[in-house]
C-alpha cells in the first residue's frame, strides 16, 4: 500500500504533463455524459464531497455537523479504509448520504496497468456493496490524475468519472489546501465541492465545515448528495 498524500512527491511535472495530454480525452468523455463536473447551473444546489475516508475519527465528526444542518454529502471512499472501518461506511449511509469510489489504495493512476486500474475500481465497488449494500456509480481518481492512458480505461468502464470545482484537476497533497480552493465564494449553483475527511489530520476541515455550510445556506444553496445534484449524466438534463 502506498502512503497517501506523499505519493506524488517530486512528480508534479509528470502529473501536470499527463493531465494536459489527457484534456482532449476528458473533454470527449464529458461530452459523452461519462465525466461529471457540475450539475445544472440554474438549480440552487451544491454537492459536498469528502474524499479519502472513511476515517475512525473525522468521518463521524463530519457527519454530526452535516446532520446538524440537514445537509447531505457524498463520501468518496478508499477501498482499504472501507474494509477496515465498515461501521463508518454504514454510518454514512444511515445518515442519508451518498457513497463514491476513490480507488482501493489511492495510487498514482499513471503507475498502473489497465488491469490494475480496473481492479482498483472494481474491488472498491465490491467492498462497498458488501459492507453497505450499495455499489456507487461515481468514481473519482486520486489526485484527479487523468492521462490519456487512464482515460482510455475509464471510457470502457461503467463507473461515471466525477471531478470537482471548475472541472480542472489540481495537484493537492494536503487537505487544507484542497479545502482552500473550494471556499464558498468560488462555489455556485451546480458546483461539486471537494473536501477531505480521511487519510490525515482533517481537524481543519471539521473546524471550517460549520461556516462553509452556513455560508452556502445563507446564499440559498442547498448542500446535497451527488445523486440529488443531477441524475447520473447519461440520463441527466444535459441530454434532454
Ligand atoms: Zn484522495
Amino acid at each position: 500500500m502506498t502512503a497517501e498524500g506523499g505519493t506524488l512527491t517530486g512528480r508534479a511535472e509528470e502529473y501536470f504533463e499527463g493531465v494536459r495530454r489527457g484534456e482532449p480525452a476528458q473533454k470527449a468523455l464529458t461530452a459523452a455524459g461519462r465525466c461529471f463536473e457540475h450539475g445544472r447551473r440554474d438549480v440552487p444546489k451544491v454537492a459536498l464531497t469528502f474524499d479519502d475516508g472513511p476515517d475512525p475519527v473525522f468521518t463521524r465528526q463530519v457527519l454530526e455537523i452535516l446532520d446538524r444542518y440537514g445537509a447531505r454529502a457524498t463520501f468518496f471512499c478508499v477501498g482499504h479504509h472501507v474494509a477496515a472501518l465498515p461501521d463508518e461506511v454504514r454510518r454514512i449511509v444511515a445518515g442519508g448520504h451518498g457513497l463514491g469510489n476513490h480507488s482501493w489504495s489511492h495510487p498514482f493512476l499513471f503507475d498502473l496497468t489497465p488491469g490494475q486500474l480496473r481492479e482498483q475500481i472494481d474491488r472498491t465497488t465490491e467492498e462497498l456493496d458488501r459492507v453497505a449494500g450499495t455499489a456507487p456509480a461515481w468514481f473519482r481518481p486520486p489526485y484527479g490524475a487523468l492521462s490519456p492512458e487512464v482515460l482510455a480505461v475509464l471510457a470502457e468502464h461503467p463507473a461515471t468519472l466525477t471531478m470537482w470545482g471548475r472541472g480542472r484537476p489540481r495537484l493537492v497533497a494536503a487537505g487544507a489546501r484542497a479545502d482552500r480552493q473550494d471556499r464558498p465564494g468560488g462555489v455556485g449553483p451546480g458546483s461539486v465541492v471537494l473536501m477531505h475527511e480521511g487519510a490525515g489530520d482533517r481537524g481543519q476541515t471539521v473546524a471550517a465545515l460549520p461556516a462553509i455550510v452556513e455560508g452556502l445556506l445563507a446564499r440559498g444553496l442547498e448542500p446535497v448528495a451527488l445523486d440529488e445534484l443531477a441524475p447520473p449524466p447519461r440520463t441527466g438534463p444535459e441530454g434532454a
